[in-house]
C-alpha cells in the first residue's frame, strides 16, 4: 500500500516550533504536506479569506506558507493544490491548550473543523501548557494516533480535539476521552489611552480560571492525562430543539 498521505496544518504559522516538531514525528507514519499560514493566525476561528487573493509559497519540500487562515490553507490544499486526498489532517500542535469553550475561537480547531467537512479524519491538537517548552511528547501523542486512525479510521462528523499536558511521556498519566467543559471567566479587557489621548481596549484574559467538572477536557489536563474530545459537526441542541418545538411559537 502507498505511504499514507498527511496534511499537516496549524494557526501558530508555518514557522512556529509546534508544527515543526509535529510534522517531523507524523513522518514516521507516513507522507507529510504542511500548508500552513504565513503569519500567526491564532483565535481566527472557522473564517476563511473571501476579499484577497491567496498566494503560496514554497518553504522548503513539501512544506508550504498561504497567506491565510487555517481553514484557507486546508481547503486550498485538499481541493486544489494537494494533488491527491490526504488519509489525515492535523492541526496543530499549539502553543496553548484549547479547552473548553475556547474551541470555538481556535483556529488550530477550524482547520480540523474543514478537514472534517471535506469528508476527511481530522485531529485538532494542542499543547496544554501556557509556555511550552517542549513538544516533543505532544509530537509522540501524535504519532501515536495517527497510526490508530489509520488503522481504525475515526467516527463519521468529528473532530478529534487533543490536548497534551506538557509533561515527559512517560510521567503521562494516561489518556482520557472527554468531554468539553465550561470554562468560568471574563475575558479580562485592560481600557488605557493612546499617546493622543484617545481611549483604546485590548481584550485579554489567557488564562482562563475554569471548573474541572468530571469527564471534561479540563479534568483531564489537570490529572496530567491526555484528553480527546470528540466534537460534533451539527451543532444543533436537541434537548432545546424539542422544547422550542413544544412551545409553538407561530407566526
Ligand atoms: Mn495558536
Amino acid at each position: 500500500m502507498a505511504s499514507p498521505l498527511i496534511l499537516v496544518t496549524n494557526d501558530d504559522g508555518i514557522a512556529a516550533p509546534g508544527l515543526q516538531t509535529l510534522a517531523k514525528c507524523l513522518e514516521t507514519v507516513g507522507e507529510v504536506v504542511v500548508y500552513a499560514p504565513e503569519s500567526e493566525q491564532s483565535a481566527v476561528g472557522h473564517g476563511i479569506s473571501l476579499h484577497h487573493p491567496l498566494r503560496v509559497r514554497e518553504a522548503g519540500t513539501n512544506r508550504f506558507a498561504v497567506d491565510g487562515t487555517p481553514t484557507d490553507c486546508v481547503m486550498l490544499a485538499v481541493r486544489k493544490l494537494l494533488g491527491r486526498r490526504p488519509q489525515i489532517v492535523f492541526s496543530g500542535i499549539n502553543s496553548g491548550p484549547n479547552l473548553g469553550d475556547d474551541v470555538t475561537y481556535s483556529g488550530t480547531v477550524a482547520g480540523a473543523f474543514e478537514g472534517m467537512l471535506l469528508g476527511i479524519t481530522s485531529v485538532a491538537i494542542s499543547s496544554a501548557a501556557y509556555e511550552t517548552t517542549d513538544y516533543s511528547t505532544a509530537g509522540q501523542v501524535a504519532a501515536h494516533l495517527a497510526r490508530h486512525l489509520l488503522e481504525h479510521g475515526a467516527p463519521a462528523d468529528t473532530v478529534l480535539n487533543v490536548n497534551v499536558p506538557q509533561l515527559p511521556y512517560e510521567e503521562l498519566a494516561g489518556l482520557s476521552i472527554t468531554r468539553q467543559g465550561l470554562r468560568d471567566y471574563e475575558d479580562d479587557i485592560v481600557t488605557r489611552q493612546d499617546p493622543r489621548g484617545r481611549e483604546y481596549h485590548w481584550i485579554g484574559g489567557m488564562r482562563p480560571r475554569h471548573i474541572a467538572h468530571e469527564g471534561t477536557d479540563f479534568e483531564a489536563i489537570d490529572s496530567n492525562r491526555v484528553s480527546i474530545t470528540p466534537l460534533h459537526r451539527d451543532l444543533t441542541n436537541f434537548r432545546a430543539l424539542a422544547e422550542l418545538q413544544d412551545r409553538n411559537i407561530e407566526l
